[in-house]
């Protein structure tokens, strides 16, 4: 996301990726996009071919599949975008970009140390950021209690209750103490066209940390222990359910999150972004969104139209406000109410 506001700054990118491309799959399924994603896709990528399903918003049921509420499409939700594989890359035509600029994926043996300068450096390394262990070595993921399985099927195989997510909702199941939120996505060739795409489901589950089942549920096909998720096609049978079982390749993750206090360092030289500066719990389907908000951001700080002070306030406030609201958004869907005094985004009256 930074390199494609920054190109437009004709700036020379260099990325610096540990992964081979070939392992850089989409683990978190079908995303949502916020209203900061959706002004960098109308700004910098070219739309024109439909890589998004628009969601009307969303509907809650009860255990026994009747539906509870609707909640009409909310300012922040919007549109899922397409499998990695179909992604838009850097290299496409940006409308507003000066002139095209050079991006690349470098790939070194992880035992060598590479020496590299640049006059700003931008630390995108996720959640486990080895360079904000070093800036805030204090500050680091803390498992929430439960996991999220993830799977999917044909979309004409979707069950009767849940045909909501064919109109494009959202459509949350609350089952008392967990719950499943399910949806439509593009198909696995990025096709948008009805009958190609996939009903997807997620499922948040507790379990509760340094339990035995959550050390079963994350140990793989070969005894492998993984820390934060099962990849596709790795779940050993005997952990998963009925349900999991008619989908292709489910996989489990287990949810972490953290909020970090600066994301700017060095003057204004280096930045943390996106889950290596704050990690969300995934429930509001908001966390790219930060790190779309800082890429819009950065690139007005470089042009001067922004502070640096004011990209830190921007930057941080948004954090803030929803490591909050997606805190509390968890807490609604395991226990069925909001937290005493919260105002739901839904709710919220207009300034
Ligand atoms: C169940 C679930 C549902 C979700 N749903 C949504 C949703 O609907 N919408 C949404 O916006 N978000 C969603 N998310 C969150 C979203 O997936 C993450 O916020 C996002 O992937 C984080 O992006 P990132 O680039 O910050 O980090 P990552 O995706 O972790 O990328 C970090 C990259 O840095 C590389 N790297 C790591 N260390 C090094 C190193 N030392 N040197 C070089 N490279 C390195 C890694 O190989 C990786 O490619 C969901 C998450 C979960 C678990």
């Amino acid at each position: 996301m930074h390199t494609v506001t920054l190109q437009s700054l004709s700036l020379h990118i260099p990325v610096l990726e540990s992964r081979e491309p070939t392992d850089l799959h989409a683990e978190a399924a079908g995303l949502s996009m916020g209203p900061n994603a959706q002004t960098l896709v109308n700004k910098y990528l070219d739309t024109d071919e439909s890589f998004a399903i628009p969601s009307p918003g969303s509907q809650i049921l009860g255990p026994a599949g009747a539906v509870i509420a609707e909640i009409p499409a909310t300012f922040w939700r919007g549109l899922r975008i397409e499998p990695a594989s179909k992604r838009r890359g850097s290299n496409a035509p940006a409308r507003k970009r000066k002139r095209p600029s050079e991006s690349f994926v470098r790939k070194e043996p992880t035992e060598q140390k590479i020496h590299f300068s640049a006059p700003l450096v931008i630390a995108a390394d996720g959640a486990r950021s080895a360079l904000r262990a070093q800036l805030q070595p204090a500050i680091t993921s803390e498992y929430a209690g439960y996991v999220a399985w993830r799977g999917c099927i044909p979309e004409a195989q979707t069950p009767e209750p849940l045909k909501g997510a064919l109109e494009g909702k959202l459509v949350f199941t609350m089952l008392g103490g967990h719950y499943i939120i399910a949806y439509l996505t593009p198909g696995p060739t990025g096709s948008t066209k009805q009958g190609d795409r996939v009903f997807e489901w997620c499922w948040y589950s507790p379990s509760p940390a340094g339990s035995p089942s959550f050390a079963e549920i994350m140990t793989d096909t070969v005894g492998h222990r993984h820390n934060k998720t099962v990849p596709r096609g790795q779940l050993r049978d005997e952990v998963f359910h009925e349900l999991i079982h008619k989908s292709k390749d489910p996989f489990v993750t287990a949810i972490t999150s953290h909020r970090g206090s600066a994301s700017t360092f060095y003057n204004g030289k280096v930045f943390l972004a996106g889950e290596a500066y704050t990690q969300f719990r995934p429930h509001l389907g908001l966390s790219c969104d930060l790190a779309v908000l800082q890429a819009l951001t950065l690139r007005e700080a470089l042009t001067g139209d922004k502070t640096m002070a004011e990209y830190e306030k921007a930057v941080g406030d948004y954090a803030a406000e929803f490591s909050m609201r997606s805190t509390a958004m968890d807490h609604f869907g395991l226990t069925g109410k909001w937290p005493e005094g919260y105002v739901p985004l839904y709710a919220k009256k207009p300034t």
